[in-house]
């Protein structure tokens, strides 16, 4: 890091040092409450420092691999400990570098604390079997050995604990890493790489380089030397990385976009599914993977559940995301907005009903960043593009069903297959819901976005690819491959 009095420059961290890019080009990032402010800026780099990157974390592989498996549990341990130690600052950062409220910006920092505590202790569960043989003087057995060098490439929503979860999980493994980061929030990511160096994570173990998706998100997607990709983001993305790799046979796992069903049954407390669809929705401005999206009510509770909805949402307190009061940020940039706004018109071109906000705002706080009112759709059909795409953004439509049979025909009418929820205190409809919905993990009487690092995390349809789930006890099956071991021996005579 070098600091002139207005601007600090980043570096690269490879092989245990700061590295500029070759390119001598930077990008900048901005506040996107406060876009003249300029948070730092950072390497545009090429595919040279991905190669010296590479080369680093193969050099480093070996010994990391040797290392105790609950010694490199340890170093996962310090870095938590070390981010709970600085826990404001981090929180803080977020806050500024994505335009998360501070409740949402300390949501992820203990989200990630409790991520890597988790997976920390998977170091010391990578358990094999030993299995009867044929042979009664042969002794059988299985072990996890971790699948090599490992590229994790992150998106900006959920920057500290996507990252923080991908690379401990690969650390408990043994497998060493190379980690892009999004260009839009890459000095949270680094702060993640920070807290490694301030453990002594050996050099070489993980190795950060900024730059853009094209070159180095890419060169990563086709470097033969990389044997697996932990890929979060957007669907468009994610597909190309899978061909690239797929033509290589190396191995992919994608976490990919959500449109995430909210089902409202006739029974439903509706004080605590209107709260939880303005949590769901419009936290974190609705940039959550898992956000809730579409609601879907039944027609008797429709009425009173937006009389209820409305009012809570105009209630809702945007602006700077620095000030203790507001409860909705900024969207993360420019272009973000842009894309929202153009959902909001195309919404309204189809035949949905505003109900409200549906606008930029650019009143006080809100003048010098990039600010979308919270907004509801009435009237959405299912096959409306917003019932359909993935907005990501504070948009929600609210959907009318004439039965809990067409709400979950609807629920299910969409390519992804992420997240969902279901408010009933019916147990046989609870039941029949959570046994048919098409998503990677659902809920009752529960937020979309509600997930814990002890359980997978993942999504099946257009939202994941390559079969592997995050987190949970399966999350390590990614990074380790399985060697089967027969030992013969003369010990019965
Ligand atoms: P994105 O796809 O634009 O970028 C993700 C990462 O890929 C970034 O690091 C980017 O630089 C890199 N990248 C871009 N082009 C590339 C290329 N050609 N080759 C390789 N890498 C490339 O996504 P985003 O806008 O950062 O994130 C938002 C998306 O992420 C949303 O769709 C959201 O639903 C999804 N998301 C999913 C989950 C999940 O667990 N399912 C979680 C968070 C976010």
């Amino acid at each position: 890091m070098t600091q002139t009095s207005s601007l600090t420059t980043y570096y690269n961290y490879i092989d245990g040092q700061e590295v500029a890019s070759s390119s001598n080009e930077t990008f900048k990032v901005e506040n996107p409450a406060n876009k003249s402010e300029i948070l730092g800026e950072f390497q545009k780099s090429t595919e040279a420092e991905l190669n010296q990157a590479v080369e680093a974390a193969k050099a480093a592989l070996p010994s990391w691999k040797k290392t105790a498996a609950p010694a490199r549990g340890e170093y996962i341990q310090k870095a938590a400990r070390y981010i709970e130690e600085h826990a404001e600052e981090y929180k803080l950062q977020l806050v500024r570098e994505v335009g998360k409220s501070y409740k949402d910006a300390d949501a992820e920092v203990i989200r990630t604390i409790r991520a890597m505590r988790y997976l920390s202790g998977e170091s010391e569960r990578l358990t094999g079997e030993t299995i009867p043989s044929w042979d009664s003087q042969v002794r059988g057995y299985t072990k996890r050995e971790p699948i090599g060098v490992v590229g994790v490439i992150t998106p900006w929503n959920v920057p500290l604990a996507i990252a923080a979860w991908k690379i401990a999980t690969a650390f408990a493994c043994g497998c060493t890493v190379v980690f892009k980061p999004s260009s839009q929030t890459p000095l949270i990511s680094q702060w993640l790489v920070e807290a490694y160096k301030a453990v002594d994570l050996p050099a070489g173990v993980l190795n950060f380089v900024t730059g853009s998706g094209s070159v180095i998100g890419n060169g990563i997607a086709k470097h033969k030397d990389i044997k697996a990709v932990s890929f979060t983001g957007s669907n468009p993305v994610g597909n190309t990385i899978n061909k690239l790799i797929a033509e290589r046979g190396a191995r992919f796992q994608a976490e990919m976009g959500g449109k995430n069903p909210f089902v409202v049954l006739e029974d439903a407390d509706l004080e605590l599914a209107t709260s939880n669809v303005i949590d769901g929705g419009f936290g974190e401005s609705g940039q959550r993977c898992t956000a809730t999206s579409r609601v879907i009510l039944m027609k008797d509770i429709a009425d009173e559940f937006i009389e209820k909805l409305i009012p809570k949402v105009e209630k809702l307190k945007v602006g700077n995301p620095m000030n203790n009061d507001t409860q909705m940020g900024p969207v993360v940039d420019e272009g973000s907005m842009k894309s929202i706004l153009e959902y909001i018109e195309t919404g309204k071109k189809e035949g949905a009903e505003l109900l409200a906000g549906g606008k930029q705002l650019t009143d006080d706080e809100c003048s010098n960043g990039y600010f979308v009112a919270p907004t509801v759709f009435g009237g959405v059909t299912p096959d409306m593009t917003i019932a359909q795409e993935e907005i990501f953004g504070p948009v929600i439509s609210i959907m009318v069903a004439d039965s809990y049979e067409q709400a979950l025909d609807w629920a299910n009418d969409i390519d992804y297959g992420l997240s969902s929820t279901i408010y009933t205190n019916n147990m046989d409809k609870a039941m029949h819901f959570m046994d048919n919905i098409e998503a990677g993990f659902t809920h009752v009487n529960m937020m979309t976005m509600h997930s814990e690092p002890q359980f997978p995390f993942g999504g099946i349809k257009g939202t994941g690819l390559g079969g592997f789930r995050e987190q949970g006890s399966v999350g390590i099956d990614f990074y380790t491959e399985w060697k089967t071991g027969y030992i013969k021996t003369h010990d019965n005579n």
